[in-house]
């Protein structure tokens, strides 16, 4: 096991093996055009960002500067898993290589000096809802005459198209949204702030390579089409989605912000994390199918205002990464650079391994105690959610994700 020059802190997020891909600015730099010139591609190692454009620039025979230059990560996942592996195999070795620490250390930027961004330019939004202890929680708090899954869930993993114009970065606030509700009991709806606002903890799925029109992708294409993990929080506004989504499922209730942490983990940092999924209870059709199980064991964790409520285990998810891929374009739809597909909420068996405050509370029955002995069944202004997850690295060193974080605003009067 190789080891890096660059002094690592025990238990960071971002070891040698990791190398998350992120956006970044420095906003104390002097600004050249404006401010979104200013933003670069870089990866994280260690506290450090390491400034890929300018490594690039450095000859130190990084290839792909003129991709690093760029506002997003698009133009790089474009090109594909050969480049994807070339720079990895490049910066390994760069990093490791005592020899190139004089060329290299310039270009390590001290995370606290940095602003980061949005890493991609979101194309196509999908939302999954493949956690079967999340459904099942849901079906019985929102339709407890009915059997908990609808009769579709165990054939095929249920998603809906979702706004990328929404998708925002860790650290954007997040505005208490407005709408129609029908309150318990009443015949007519009202209007005004949601009073029921909660958080979804996901994992997202980031594609590089684009498919055709008209190509179905096979699940055991997945690595080929996408290139990498981040976190999401799939914010919910429970009494307007609740009014509202029959029959065509979430809208308003959604769309106003979902959030994304800004490191994308490759998915070449993610090989000790694979597993197979919990075993199908009934057969599932060909086409989703997978020669290798694209299940991964990443370990979630969610604060709220700073007390760690839950720890949703992402390995009991019961559709994976690969038959989500195939199943959205199994009607020969495609994917393009930038889509962002999500796994919907991570929700364990257990009650301190659900994924949303709707199942934590039991729909606001069973309120959470947080750290300053406040309760909570939902949230309120001011509140701070973060989600953190770490998965399996190489040589038994974790890899982390970051986080997503988000603190809510008073509704706009
Ligand atoms: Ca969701």
């Amino acid at each position: 096991m190789t080891e890096s020059w660059v002094d690592i802190p025990d238990g960071s997020d971002f070891p040698l093996h990791n190398l998350p891909y992120g956006v970044f600015s420095r906003p104390d730099a002097p600004v050249r055009i404006g401010p979104a010139e200013d933003r670069r591609v870089g990866v994280a190692i260690g506290s450090y960002v390491l400034d890929l454009a300018a490594l690039a620039d450095a000859g130190v025979g990084l290839p792909h500067g003129h991709e690093f230059a760029q506002p997003s990560l698009n133009p790089f996942l474009a090109i594909g898993r050969h480049a994807w592996s070339e720079v990895r195999d490049r910066l390994l070795e760069l990093l490791s290589d005592r020899s190139r620490q004089d060329a290299v250390r310039p270009h390590l930027i001290p995370l606290d000096q940095v602003r980061l961004h949005l890493p991609v330019e979101v194309g196509d939004y999908v939302d999954f809802y493949s956690s079967r202890n999340h459904a099942e929680n849901v079906g019985r708090l929102f339709r407890p005459d009915s059997p908990a899954l609808p009769p579709n869930w165990l054939h095929l993993p249920i998603g809906y198209h979702g706004r990328a114009g929404t998708v925002v970065v860790s650290g954007t606030p997040v505005v208490r949204p407005s709408g129609q509700r029908r309150p318990p009991g009443a015949t007519e709806p009202v209007f005004g702030p949601s009073t029921r606002l909660d958080i979804e903890a996901e994992v997202a799925f980031v594609v590089g390579v684009p498919s055709r029109l008209g190509e179905p992708v096979p699940a055991d294409d997945f690595d080929r089409h996408v290139f990498g993990v981040v976190l999401l929080n799939d914010w919910s506004a429970r009494d307007i989605q609740a009014w509202e989504y029959q029959p065509l499922g979430p809208f308003l209730g959604k769309s106003f912000a979902t959030s994304i942490s800004p490191w994308v983990v490759p998915l070449d940092a993610l090989r000790q994390a694979w597993v197979t999924p919990p075993a199908p209870e009934l057969p599932q059709l060909p086409y989703l199918h997978e020669e290798y199980a694209t299940g991964l064991d990443l370990e979630l964790e969610i604060g709220w205002n700073g007390t760690v409520v839950s720890r949703p285990p992402f390995r009991t998810m019961y559709w994976t990464a690969g038959q989500q891929l195939a199943h959205l374009t199994v009607n020969g739809a495609t994917v393009r650079t930038g889509d962002l597909y999500a796994s919907g909420t991570v929700s364990g068996p257990e009650r301190d391994q659900r994924g949303s405050f709707l199942e934590l509370s039991w729909n606001g029955s069973e309120p959470v105690t947080l750290g300053d002995g406040s309760t909570r069944t939902f949230l309120e202004d001011g509140d701070t959610v973060t989600i953190r997850a770490k998965a399996p690295g190489e040589g038994g060193i974790p890899v982390g994700f970051g986080e997503v974080t988000g603190t809510i605003m008073a509704a706009v009067r």
